[in-house]
């Protein structure tokens, strides 16, 4: 076997599909957001970034940057060990009382990222609970999948926010069987949002524990900012919220918030949890400061909603056909591979807009688009900006406008 010749056919491949990855090598500049220098070939010019995750800003924020410069001063630089092992530092344990807080919930546990929390904490429930049935979304998130697959317990998929489907699938197990559903509150390709609350009645009516992954939605919905969950009024239904603190909360990290016996039981025998080393004593109080502003800002929210109302209805006038999202996500069609990496291209090199194109597998094939993510922080003038050269380089590709 030609190892190189194999890892090379198989990258050549995704070339030719018009789907190879490139990052934007970029330099994030605090007190300048949404604004980073690009590392390009021969230059090195300012770009905006109108597709970050960061989607309030608060990575550049001055009282998280300031929480971070006192931790790392204080603590220095890494946490040194796993939480069961010197890892645990005061800074953990004030951030994990903070998102229980925020949730409405007996008790947080915190993980290296939103992807292990999702990895470990549906593997090992899959697991332990006995002949336990795993429901889960069509669309829910890699991470999600991933831990259902770990668990190697059975599952069953309902369609797309289709409660009918799943009530289906509900009723085909057998009475007394444990059953986990999973699913998400805001699905960020295409900017909806799922049933929570007749997935709840559902939930109740099947004795079923409700699992929801609101990444997308921590930080940026409800009062507070704890999520579509607390919107919707629907906090205390839900037996496991999932969360990141890398996207509306602007740092690393990820979560879950649930009762006190369920967190002890995952810190007791959740492996990734267990076997990786804690985040550093400065990110969680970064995380720390970040939850407890954003809880206190709804302002933040309020402008972050208009800010994405005013770009939908901006492209949607100039005959840019934005696809039918209910949140901050604006997703744009381009239907194509090739184009759409074109499209992502003509924006960066010409006019200095940086969106990057998303393909398949994250969307399905023949959906390939452009995400748009604007922050409070993009403002009137670069939205202009914006609006002017999308309709330039849709004119200059030839792509389809808005039916
Ligand atoms: C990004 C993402 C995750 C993973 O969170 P990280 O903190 O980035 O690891 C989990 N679920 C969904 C839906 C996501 O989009």
């Amino acid at each position: 076997m030609d190892y190189e010749q194999f890892f090379a056919d198989k990258v050549a491949a995704l070339k030719a599909e018009g789907r190879y990855r490139i990052f934007a090598d970029l330099e994030r500049k605090a007190g300048n957001f949404p604004v980073a220098k690009n590392y390009q070939d021969d230059a090195t010019p300012d770009i905006t970034v109108w597709c970050s995750n960061d989607y309030l800003g608060m990575g550049q924020n001055p009282v998280i940057m300031e929480a971070m410069h006192e931790a790392l001063d204080k603590c220095g630089a890494g946490a040194g060990g796993t939480r069961n092992i010197s890892g645990t530092n005061h800074y953990h344990v004030l951030l994990e009382e903070e998102l229980a807080s925020l949730h409405g919930k007996e008790a947080g546990l915190i993980f290296t990222s939103g992807y292990v929390a999702n990895l470990t904490t549906l593997s090992t429930i899959g697991q332990m609970l006995p002949d336990c049935v795993i429901v889960s979304d069509a669309l829910n998130h890699n991470s999600m999948i991933a831990g259902i697959r770990h668990s190697r317990t059975e599952k069953k998929i309902f369609k797309h926010n289709d409660v009918e489907d799943l009530e289906n699938i509900l009723k085909t197990i057998e009475p007394g069987r444990p059953i986990m559903i999973a699913f998400e509150s805001v699905y960020s390709m295409d900017g909806d949002i799922g049933p929570i609350e007749e997935i709840c009645d559902l939930a109740d009516k099947y004795n079923a524990l409700t699992f929801i992954d609101e990444v997308h939605a921590v930080g940026l919905y409800g009062q507070h900012g704890a999520g579509v969950a607390e919107r919707e009024n629907l906090m205390d239904r839900i037996d496991i919220t999932q969360g990141t603190l890398a996207k509306g909360f602007g740092v690393v990290g990820g979560y879950i918030a649930a009762s006190e016996s369920l967190c002890d039981f995952i810190r007791s025998y959740g492996d990734g949890f267990i076997f990786s080393t804690s985040i550093p004593p400065a990110v969680a109080a970064g995380c720390l400061a970040s939850v407890k502003y954003v809880r206190e800002h709804n302002e933040l929210r309020e402008k972050h909603q208009e800010r994405a109302t005013t770009l939908k209805k901006r492209l949607t006038d100039v005959g840019i056909p934005v696809m039918p999202s209910v949140t901050h996500i604006v997703p744009v069609m381009v239907g194509d591979p090739v184009l759409c990496k074109q499209a992502s291209d003509e924006l960066m090199f010409q006019y200095g807009i940086y969106v990057q194109p998303i393909n398949y597998p994250t969307v399905p094939r023949g959906t390939e688009r452009l995400r748009f993510t604007p922050t409070p922080l993009h403002n009137d003038e670069l939205m202009d900006h914006l609006v002017e050269s999308l309709q330039k380089v849709w004119g200059q590709l030839g792509l389809k406008q808005a039916a």
